[in-house]
């Protein structure tokens, strides 16, 4: 998207009011580890989020809403100040890009590895590199950085099909266990990242919304020193 237009988004949609906090979550797995840690630094939603269809919730702070969203969309969601702070994985932030905002806290939770993987014990591939990934623009700038040519191949999901049904020689993908890369005959060769979670402040909320933020982010900062 253009300058002016990121610049006009910015000014009509951000939500100017000083005293309320809008906070996106990402959905899923993430989600699970982080409220017990925002209910530490005592930000608890008003209802059981797993058990409704509502996107966003108040909390038991009148000034805090929650939003729980898909992680690829937090990013978009706090870059345009549509929400002053996120939570997402560095898998994303990395693949996203990380200028379009400030990353001030890691909460250490949904730890795990971004990684190439590829056959057990499978020969050494000579010339280019078929790579699937969903993360298309870490790929690229691993492989550019090692020097080593590739030909990328976008999937979306089920990466660990693509060595297997002969569509690629690797995949880049996140590794926690391991499990799932043995089940289909994968090894983890080379760590390209070490992620987590992270929380992401708008830059003009972090001017305007000052002293929210930061008293929430000692509060969590506090309660991931605790763990
Ligand atoms: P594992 O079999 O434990 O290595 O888990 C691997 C799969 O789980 C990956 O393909 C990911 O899709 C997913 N996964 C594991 N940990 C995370 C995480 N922290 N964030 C997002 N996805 C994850």
């Amino acid at each position: 998207m253009n300058f002016i237009l990121k610049t006009l988004f910015k000014k009509t949609l951000f939500n100017m009011n000083s005293d309320q906090l809008v906070i996106a979550l990402t959905k899923g797995r993430i989600l699970d580890e982080v409220l017990p840690l925002f209910g530490q630094a005592g930000i608890v939603p008003a209802e059981d989020i797993s058990k409704s269809r509502k996107l966003i919730f108040d909390t038991n702070r009148e000034n805090v809403k929650l939003m729980v969203i898909r992680g690829s969309d937090v990013p978009t969601y706090v870059e345009f100040g549509s929400a002053d702070m996120g939570v997402v994985g560095k898998d994303l932030l990395l693949e996203y890009g990380d200028e379009g905002f400030y990353e001030p806290l890691d909460l250490k939770i949904a730890a795990c590895q971004m990684m190439t993987a590829g056959p057990v014990n499978a020969k050494p591939v000579e010339g280019r590199l078929k790579v699937a990934t969903k993360f298309t623009n870490i790929a690229k700038k691993y492989f550019a950085k090692q020097g080593r040519q590739i030909d990328l191949i976008k999937l979306n999901g089920a990466l660990e099909l693509a060595p297997l049904m002969g569509l690629a020689d690797a995949i880049v993908d996140i590794v926690d266990t391991g499990k799932t890369l043995k089940a289909n005959g994968l090894e983890p060769r080379e760590l390209i990242a070490q992620i987590s979670s992270r929380i992401i402040v708008n830059k003009a909320s972090m001017k305007i919304k000052n002293a929210l933020i930061r008293e929430i982010l000692g509060q969590l900062g506090d309660a991931v020193d605790k763990k």
